[in-house]
């Protein structure tokens, strides 16, 4: 049985990490006029409200979106900003948008979402908050869903890969997995998130990763203080295989505001 729910971290620096850089993909993307699908394994609820006991109890937030807010650390217009802007009009000021919800937002109705989500609460909550938009949601194992779906229509796309990590066997899964996805949709953008551990446990996935020929790949991390005495997260890394042109640039970007 799952127990991880995202409620807990909504917000924090590995999110504005992720979601900042997702939300200026998808933008640089949409600049073309053809239109791409939006897949992601683990969607989580894809709304979140930090002022939710869960979000108060751990603070993670107070470290990320709020201090990003605080200090200016992306202007009015950068996608992940406009997305944010929006989410908060409809939902509230103390809401925080998921990765699925900040997709939706940068997404135009020609393209095409499908998002995974394998806990039950927190799938019916994404398929809820997911109704206004050409998105479907599947109840399935994401790593199952994204094999089926790839390569997708329109062909053109993303696909973003954010475990929990709870299922140790993760770590040793997305390497193959990663490198099948790329043999069915060689053009497919294909990012992955992991935490950087204090333990070292990401480093053997990282390994194997890397010795594989794929093209094109970007591996951005920023570290940061632990959350808490004790966290065993002490940073945030993406892995990017066929990310778009200038993605470097606002990853460097990243690395100056975060670390
Ligand atoms: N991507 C989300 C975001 O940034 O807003 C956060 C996702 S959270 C880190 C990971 C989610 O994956 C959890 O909601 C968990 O229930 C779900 N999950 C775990 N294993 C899964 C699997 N095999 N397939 C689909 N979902 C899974």
């Amino acid at each position: 049985m799952l127990s991880y729910q995202h409620i807990y971290h909504a917000g924090n620096l590995a999110d504005v990490h992720k979601h900042a850089l997702l939300a200026w993909m998808l933008a640089y993307m949409t600049e073309k006029d053809k239109p791409m699908s939006y897949l992601e394994t683990h969607a989580g609820r894809g709304l979140y409200q930090l002022d939710a006991p869960e979000a108060v109890k751990t603070g993670e937030a107070a470290a990320g979106i709020s201090l990003s807010d605080a200090q200016g650390w992306f202007g009015k217009e950068h996608p992940y900003s406009k997305a944010l802007g929006v989410v908060r009009e409809t939902h509230g000021e103390a809401a925080y948008a998921g990765s699925p919800l900040i997709a939706a937002h940068g997404l135009r109705p020609q393209d095409r979402l499908h998002l995974a989500e394998l806990h039950p609460k927190e799938f019916a909550a994404l398929d809820w908050v997911m109704a206004s938009f050409p998105a479907r949601c599947y109840q399935q194992n994401g790593f199952d869903m994204a094999l089926s779906v790839a390569p997708p229509v329109p062909r053109r796309g993303l696909m973003l890969i954010d475990p929990s990590y709870e299922i140790k066997s993760d770590y040793d899964t997305i390497p193959g997995f990663i490198a099948r996805v790329h043999r069915k949709w060689n053009v497919g953008v294909v990012v992955l998130w992991y935490p950087i551990l204090s333990n070292g446990l990401h480093k053997g996935m990282l390994g194997a990763l890397t010795a594989q020929t794929l093209p094109k790949v970007l591996h951005h991390e920023v570290r940061f203080a632990p959350a808490r005495p004790g966290h065993g997260m002490i940073g945030s890394g993406l892995f990017i295989v066929n990310g778009p042109y200038g993605v470097e640039a606002q990853a460097e970007h990243l690395s100056r505001v975060i670390s």
